[in-house]
């Protein structure tokens, strides 16, 4: 077990999720190239989890780096407020046309947690737009995350979720369970019913809730939420921020489910990576209800750096590289070298579930205490992983060898098994 005090010359840098009081150092990354970080002191590590889940093709993929260079040699920045630019223009295009069903109009923003805040807000006024007053929360559920913002907290899971210590200085939302089998649909549909004249929308992470705790669920759960949305004309939103752009073997876990919500969050790898970039997705039905002569029935809002050129330059060329390179198939590839060497690690002690989709594979242990001392030994065998709770999980750049991968998942499960 290695920790090691906190650098002082790096104390003016407030860290994310971190006791800057207790908490190792941060490691200095001086380059990155493929799947992996180069560290100061020279050390190499195998990215374990895509830095938070973004760099599918790899650190600076040379396709992505030209198109951002190019970019920035035009216009680096322009503001979207009564101006356009092709980067931005094509890519709402190819979203729309990615996307399933009629997602197809685009509002750009630079973070997830804002993506969802804008998909809340587009809700909220698609009531009041009709006419519709006091239609402002939102049915989530346990399990759930959806961002750090003062909104997105609210639709986190509330109990457990890492935003338990605002329980109560939130807006108040409905949260539920997943309407997993036939009891929790009737008590998801009752709820629906008993709060019908406040509800906006509903709102969850589609397949896999993702910084809550890595649980899986079914597409049969998701047409479940999609034919009680639909019974009442409630908008189903779906966060895509982490499944999107192929994590999960299909480019969005709603095509993967067959399950189409009426709003879609994306980020993460929209760019691969490279310059953040976010954007909600709408459908014509949601589309229209601002549609107006009305100016006041315009959405009101505009991040300063909203469609950023480079960025979606960025996120272009992250497309054509969906099309050009057999990505969804490295996605399936994983999935198989998790089927064959993660199995194993249900005899380590202390784990109680194993389980792997698409590019994603979990052990759940029973509990992680001293979890910086794991995190240290992952490191000091060569990969970046860092477990959350009682979650030790992979989710690799999709462009990662085989034996890269099988260096990763076995080096994961012996210094697990080492440290339990
Ligand atoms: N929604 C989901 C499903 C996420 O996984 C995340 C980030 O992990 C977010 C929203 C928040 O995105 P960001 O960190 O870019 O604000």
């Amino acid at each position: 077990m290695k920790t090691s005090s906190p650098d002082p010359a790096r104390q003016h840098l407030w860290r994310p999720y971190t006791q800057m009081k207790t908490t190792p150092a941060a490691l200095p990354v001086v380059s990155a190239e493929g799947v992996r970080l180069r560290l100061a002191d020279g050390r190499e590590l195998i990215d374990g989890i895509s830095s938070w889940w973004t760099v599918c093709h790899g650190y600076r993929h040379p396709h992505i780096i030209e198109a951002v260079k190019d970019q920035l040699d035009r216009v680096p920045h322009v503001m979207l407020g009564g101006l356009t630019h092709d980067p931005a223009e094509r890519l709402a295009a190819r979203l729309a046309a990615l996307a399933p069903g009629d997602l197809n109009h685009v509002f750009f923003c630079e973070s997830g947690s804002v993506s969802v805040e804008i998909a809340m807000k587009m809700a909220i006024q698609y009531w009041i737009n009709q006419g519709i007053h006091g239609r402002t929360r939102f049915v989530a559920f346990r399990g759930g995350y959806h961002g750090d913002t003062i909104a997105t907290m609210s639709v986190c899971d509330p109990d457990e979720g890492m935003h338990s210590l605002f329980a109560g200085s939130l807006p108040r939302q409905i949260i539920a369970d997943l309407p997993v089998d036939a009891d929790s649909r009737a008590r998801f549909e009752a709820l629906l019913d008993a709060q019908a004249g406040e509800i906006a929308g509903v709102m969850t992470e589609p397949l896999v809730q993702g910084a809550g705790g890595m649980k899986f669920h079914t597409p049969e759960t998701l047409q479940a939420m999609r034919e009680a949305c639909d019974a009442r004309g409630l908008p189903l939103i779906f966060d895509e921020i982490m499944t999107g752009f192929g994590r999960l073997g299909t480019l969005f876990a709603a095509e993967k489910a067959g399950v189409t919500p009426d709003i879609m969050t994306v980020s993460k790898a929209l760019t691969g990576g490279t310059l953040p970039l976010a954007a909600a997705m709408a459908s014509k039905t949601i589309f229209n209800a601002f549609w107006s002569d009305e100016a006041s029935a315009a959405l009101m809002h505009g991040p300063t750096y909203m469609g950023n050129p480079a960025a979606c330059a960025a996120a272009n060329a992250s497309l054509d590289l969906f099309e050009r390179e057999p990505r969804l198939q490295q996605v399936a590839a994983i999935e198989r070298a998790f089927a064959r060497l993660l199995p194993p690690a249900r005899d380590i002690p202390g784990v109680v579930d194993v389980r792997w989709q698409g590019a994603i594979g979990v052990i759940e242990m029973s509990g992680l205490p001293a979890v910086e001392s794991l995190k240290a030994d992952f490191v000091e065998a060569g990969i970046w992983v860092r477990p959350f709770n009682n979650i030790i999980y992979l989710m690799p750049p999709f462009v990662i060898c085989d034996s890269d991968l099988e260096t990763l998942i076995n080096t994961c499960l012996a210094v697990t098994r080492r440290w339990a």
